[in-house]
């Protein structure tokens, strides 16, 4: 962390993870319109008082079954999630033996080979959908979204987007598949298109999500799709919306 910060900043964690976004922006990871998407989940997460809320626990229990009830799971990156976590979702798709896949809006092969290394450095031996890998169509998407590796997202049954763009969220439910988003927004259209929504920081969500799925590696398979016949991703929005208006288990008014 930056000196000038110090760890009894109250706002400390906010401006490491912002160091983060900044030094993948001078790798060639991150694009400027992701330092700015990045502000609008700031704004979230400080009215989530810049924690995991009981309910976005409730989602990333339900995600974790859901990535190891799959059987093709796939991890999609973009350059903020791996800036952000690149070692975190290297470890998540190990234990619940997903594939890492990139995908980008803005995308070129300078960026996506920056990336790659970067998943590479962290541990990965495979990493899907850069350059002519990506070589699938999802027909309904403009953007460069749309490309997609044959064996990464375009097979799989289960995909994980953390920080996802709303458009490519429906056509991937429109294709049958399950989609697990982060977001910190509980009112986008990626957070109500998605089946599973952890609405939370992907720093934090990402962690969480590794300890739950070791915790539950070797549950049975009925008690996992229990989990996941629980959960009602529209309520859950509910209940995060309703901590960010501070309602009765709203965050604490001591924060600064
Ligand atoms: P949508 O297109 O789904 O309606 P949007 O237009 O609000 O959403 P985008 O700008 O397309 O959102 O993408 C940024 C999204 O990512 C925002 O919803 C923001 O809350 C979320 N976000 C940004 N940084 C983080 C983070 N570190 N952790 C979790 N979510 C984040
Ligand atoms: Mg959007």
């Amino acid at each position: 962390m930056h000196r000038s910060i110090g760890i009894r900043h109250p706002r400390a964690v906010s401006l490491y993870t912002r160091e983060l976004l900044v030094d993948g922006y001078k790798k060639g990871i991150v694009v400027t319109e992701g330092l700015i998407a990045h502000g609008r989940g700031e704004a979230f997460d400080y009215l989530l008082g810049e924690q995991t809320t009981e309910f976005a626990q409730d989602a990333i229990r339900t995600a974790s079954a859901a990535l190891l009830l799959a059987n093709y799971p796939v991890i999609s990156v973009n350059g903020n999630s791996v800036a952000l976590c690149a070692r975190q979702i290297v470890e998540l798709s190990k234990i619940t033996d997903a594939v890492v896949e990139v995908n980008l809006f803005h995308r070129s092969k300078e960026r996506e080979i920056a990336i790659e290394k970067e998943l590479r450095k962290k541990g990965a031996n495979l990493v899907y959908g850069v350059g002519s890998a990506a070589s699938s169509t999802i027909s309904e998407l403009q953007s460069d979204r749309r490309r997609v590796d044959p064996q990464g997202i375009y097979k799989a049954d289960t995909v994980l987007v953390p920080l996802e763009d709303c458009d490519r969220t429906e056509a991937l439910v429109k294709m049958g598949k399950k989609v697990i988003a982060v977001d910190l927004n509980p009112l986008s259209r990626t957070a109500s298109a998605a089946q599973i929504t952890i609405v939370d920081n992907v720093v934090r969500a990402i962690p969480h999500m590794i300890s739950e799925a070791k915790r539950l590696k070797d549950t049975d398979r009925g008690v996992l799709s229990q989990i996941l016949q629980q959960f009602s991703n529209q309520q859950n929005l509910s209940q995060s919306l309703q901590i960010i208006r501070g309602g009765p288990n709203g965050r604490s008014t001591e924060k600064q």
